[in-house]
């Protein structure tokens, strides 16, 4: 199917990443979350990014100025009858995952591929919630989804070839490589090595083995990673690491994936990093 027009559902982080980079790649978008002020905000953040790209000679003011005029902010679900793929970006939470793509199934037409965005859960029990399971398919962004090269493109029980097709070339006329992840494994590949990592380094933490600095240079000093553990959970959203971390344990009943308790307290004290101003770094 020709794609030109593509809805987002969910304007936070991960949302404005892909609605910019969409756009920038020419394509309509229509970006949608539940409170007119959160859509205003990505937009001014894709203004932001886009102004230091002009400082730099990257790009010029008209194309900024054409790139913004390709987005139309909403808080109307109904906007994106319109939209030729849907990629949704709201928080992770599996019940409001299911809610979102059982209202989109009704609003967009049947042959509309709905791709999710999750860090880490079923593919399958999303799909489950909307008529069509195989045109529902994972697509995982990295943060931030302008600069980052990798989408992994996930397989539901359903999904059929077609989408996972539909899914690859889009992310690909955004300048993306991606990979297939073939079966609807928790985590999928990404976050299934990285969050044992970040809950290790918690964990050494905790138990007093370095401090959170020394941690994060080993990893950047002896890995050869350009964040260490800490400063990456600072900067994705040390919720959202939360929710990956409890999700993969409940999944697979192993303790490796737990979050420790300091992840969890800082969750409860609503320091969740950057976002917030408040995490590992900024007290
Ligand atoms: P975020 O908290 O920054 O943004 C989520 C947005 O969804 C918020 O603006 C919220 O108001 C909005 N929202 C909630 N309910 C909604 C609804 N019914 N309709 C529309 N919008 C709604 O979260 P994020 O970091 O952007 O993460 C979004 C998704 O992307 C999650 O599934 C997350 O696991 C995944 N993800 C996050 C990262 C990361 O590094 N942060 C990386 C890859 C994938």
């Amino acid at each position: 199917m020709d794609v030109r027009t593509i809805g987002v559902v969910g304007a936070g982080a991960m949302g404005t990443g892909i609605a910019h980079v969409a756009a920038m790649n020419g394509y309509e978008v229509v970006l949608r979350d539940i409170e007119m002020s959160y859509v205003e905000k990505s937009i001014k953040n894709m203004d932001k990014f886009m102004a230091r790209s002009v400082e730099k000679g990257k790009m010029t003011q008209d194309q900024l100025q054409a790139t913004l005029k390709r987005i139309k902010g909403t808080i109307a679900l109904e906007d994106l009858a319109g939209a030729d793929f849907v990629i949704e970006a709201v928080i992770e939470d599996l019940d409001l995952k299911k809610e979102v793509f059982k209202a989109l199934d009704k609003i967009c037409r049947p042959e509309v591929v709905l791709a999710t965005n999750t860090s880490s859960m079923s593919i399958t029990a999303i799909a489950a919630s909307a008529n069509r399971p195989e045109k529902v398919c994972g697509m995982h962004f990295f943060n931030p989804a302008q600069i980052m090269r990798l989408v992994e493109v996930i397989r539901g029980l359903g999904t059929s070839d077609e989408t996972v097709g539909a899914a690859k070339a889009l992310a690909e006329s955004f300048g993306k490589k991606t990979i297939e992840v073939k079966k609807d494994s928790p985590g999928f590949v990404v976050n299934r090595i990285l969050i044992v990592g970040n809950v290790v380094a918690a964990r050494l933490y905790e138990e007093g083995v370095a401090s959170i600095e020394d941690i994060d240079t080993a990893v950047k000093l002896g890995l050869n990673y350009p964040m260490g553990p800490f400063e990456l959970m600072d900067f994705t959203g040390i919720d959202v690491n939360y929710f990956v971390m409890e999700y993969l344990a409940g999944e697979f009943r192993e303790n490796q994936y737990a979050a420790p308790q300091i992840v969890k307290q800082m969750v409860r004290a609503g320091r969740l990093g950057k976002k917030t101003g408040g995490g590992f770094y900024s007290k």
